[in-house]
């Protein structure tokens, strides 16, 4: 067992932890690691990990049955989720590092910045100091082409992560790198994990060339144990008989690692395969097996790399890879997370300055919508929970929300209705932003429950409609709709104790399931697994404008949703649309509503793509106001894929 005490403990306190422990029966040994202050404590003692997690000074106990006990998921279930700078690696979303295997210049590492950041790249990487096979290859520029890269970063408000190669560096660069990367060939370095772990910083950990998952865990520890807290894994392939590719990457070491340890695990395809045309499919196969990003090497001219340029991506193979694996991350339940629209300079003060407003859902803890907001916002985002989408629009007009998150379409079922009548009835309130959530739909009931048990079933009707076929194999169940998926499984939680309750059942999501801590008796029940609900995120507006979720500052614009009526006369609706046709505006939805008090009047939706050259939008949309009755423009907002 690891004791991991705080940097600021008081020799009483530390001592008080000692006796606690040596009086249950433990032996005691203080183990120095770099700064960190840890007690281990061996024996057959018998004693509660709670209580002792709460002395004063202790900051967290792991104990294990794995020889990596700050690593293990033993010790913390929830996954790991590190920060760098305003850029967050592990939980819902997916965050791709990018840039050349070596800075070679300060024009050629700005270029790439530039590049792969208005592709989606979050993270700048590239080597200064490059560890070569051969001593006769180019080694890297060392400090000054630290420097470079952190002015190409600072310029492109990118965080940085580059390779260090000895403890004496270490100290050298920590003021000029965001990110420490402990490199394939340096990952059982133990003096300089420790050096680099005592630095606090951020660690990008290589999976070593013929290191086994445990022994990469082990160095895991190691950087733990010495002070940070921010540990990232990269499996970057393997040594194999195979000699076809660089090395071989090791694709079903993500989902091992990620159930052995909460730590986030990426993949580098790049020094995997180590041949250009490989790099996506093998990125893609990463995602898919859960990995929660990727690093990869692109250069601006990887014919004229200087290190690695047949494995280097061409800024457009990069532009097209980061598309797939924007359309890929859903299926997985993850979204790609594009550069924040944050100065790293100033991240700290403006990303908390962000999240201390709230954001408002309708439904209880594990609503789908929550799990949208979380996708837009981040796991620390302030939520304000509601028993309505009415009171969604309510907290963002009054202020006591900065956003909503309301869904209104689903791929199997179509529109939530109620969603699109609200859009009209809150005119001061705008489309900023859409996520796609990709919905998996569970069966959860009690922990003693069965399948046989089951008689009552409770959800949302966009529950039942979604399951329709499962359930029709269940005509005996009795179905009762409650406000939203969410509610229903808490209903369960709530009247556990009561005999009957071993015969309801709820639909909804795993992480209501989790968070009532209840069991799900069957994944997976919606009628087709290419089930999605498109939420959009609505803002409060600002003159002519609204604000956009902070995730999604960078983005252009491609997509725009409006609202209008047409006289009751033949043509009318084909003249608006005719004018979308020959402007060349792809329209994607369109939608009609009743006009309350106007029987057989109709409000119509559209939902258009803006085209990227200059005003072909803005021509279009003047000759639509001047034909459409009742314009209203409902917002413009990048289209979630
Ligand atoms: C690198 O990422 O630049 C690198 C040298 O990778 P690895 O340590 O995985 O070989
Ligand atoms: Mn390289």
């Amino acid at each position: 067992m690891i004791v991991v005490l705080a940097k600021d403990i008081s020799p009483h306190d530390a001592e008080m932890v000692r006796l606690y422990l040596k009086d249950r029966g433990f032996t005691v040994r203080d183990q120095a690691f770099g700064d960190a202050a840890l007690l281990g404590a061996a024996g057959k003692g018998q004693m509660d990990i709670r209580e002792l997690s709460l002395l004063p000074g202790v900051e967290r106990v792991a104990a294990t049955s794995k020889p990596y006990e700050l690593a293990s998921r033993e010790t913390r279930s929830e996954d790991s989720i590190v920060s760098i700078g305003p850029v967050k690696i592990g939980g819902a979303r997916i965050s791709v590092i990018a840039g050349p295997c070596a800075v070679e210049s300060r024009e050629q590492i700005a270029e790439t910045a530039a590049m792969v950041r208005e592709s989606g790249a979050v993270m700048l990487r590239g080597g200064a100091y490059k560890p070569r096979t051969s001593p006769y290859a180019f080694q890297g520029l060392g400090m000054k082409g630290l420097e470079y890269m952190k002015a190409a970063a600072e310029l492109y408000n990118m965080p940085i992560v580059t390779e260090v190669v000895s403890p004496e560096l270490a100290e050298k660069m920590k003021e000029l790198t965001d990110m420490f990367q402990i490199g394939a060939r340096n990952m059982q370095n133990f003096e300089l994990l420790k050096k680099v772990g005592s630095l606090g910083k951020p660690v990008l950990l290589k999976r070593g060339p013929s290191a086994t998952i445990e022994e990469w865990l082990l160095s895991a520890e190691y950087l733990l144990a010495s002070g940070t807290r921010d540990v990232v894994l990269c499996e970057r392939g393997i040594r194999t008989f195979e000699t076809y590719t660089r090395n071989t990457l090791d694709i079903s070491a993500i989902p091992v690692v990620k159930a052995l340890s909460h730590l986030p695990v990426i993949v580098d395809p790049s020094h995997a395969v180590g041949i250009r045309d490989k790099v996506a499919p093998a990125a893609l196969a990463a995602i898919a097996a859960g990995a929660d990003g990727l690093t990869i090497e692109v250069h601006p001219n990887p014919d004229a790399a200087l290190s690695d340029g047949p494995q280097s991506l061409y800024p457009a193979q990069f532009e097209s890879l980061m598309r797939d694996i924007e359309a890929l991350s859903p299926v997985v339940g993850k979204e790609l997370l594009r550069t924040p629209n944050i100065d790293v300079s100033a991240s700290a003060g403006r990303a908390s300055a962000v999240v201390s407003e709230k954001i408002a859902f309708s439904g209880e803890s594990g609503a789908f919508a929550e799990q949208a907001l979380i996708r837009a916002f981040g796991e620390e985002a302030a939520r304000l929970q509601t028993d309505s989408f009415n009171a969604v629009f309510d907290a963002v007009l009054d202020g006591s929300a900065a956003f909503g998150v309301i869904p209104l379409e689903n791929s199997l079922v179509g529109s939530v209705h109620e969603n699109y009548d609200l859009l009209i009835r809150y005119p001061d309130i705008a489309i900023s932003g859409e996520i796609k959530l990709r919905i998996v739909h569970c069966l959860i009931a009690n922990k003693d429950a069965t399948l046989d048990s089951i008689k009552i079933v409770r959800s949302h009707p966009q529950g039942f409609a979604q399951c329709r076929d499962f359930l029709a194999g269940h005509p005996d169940w009795q179905l009762e709709t409650w406000s939203n998926t969410a509610s229903a499984v808490m209903s369960i939680a709530q009247e556990a104790g009561k005999d009957a309750i071993l015969s309801v059942a709820a639909i909804a999501s795993e992480s209501a399931a989790k968070a009532w801590c209840l069991k799900t008796l069957k994944t997976g029940v919606e009628t087709d697994p290419r089930n999605y609900t498109r939420f959009v995120i609505i803002a409060r507006r600002q003159g002519d404008g609204v604000r956009i979720p902070p995730s999604m500052g960078q983005q252009t614009p491609d997509k725009a949703s409006l609202v209008f009526s047409v006289k009751d006369e033949p043509g009318s609706l084909y003249r608006c649309l005719k004018i979308l046709s020959e402007e060349g505006i792809n329209l994607s939805k369109l939608e009609s509503r009743p006009i309350l008090g106007q029987p057989w009047n109709y409000m119509f939706y559209v939902d258009v793509s803006i085209p990227e050259s200059g005003d072909v939008f803005e021509k279009a949309l003047a000759k639509f106001k001047a034909q459409a009755g009742n314009f209203n423009f409902l917002g413009r907002y990048r289209a979630s894929l």
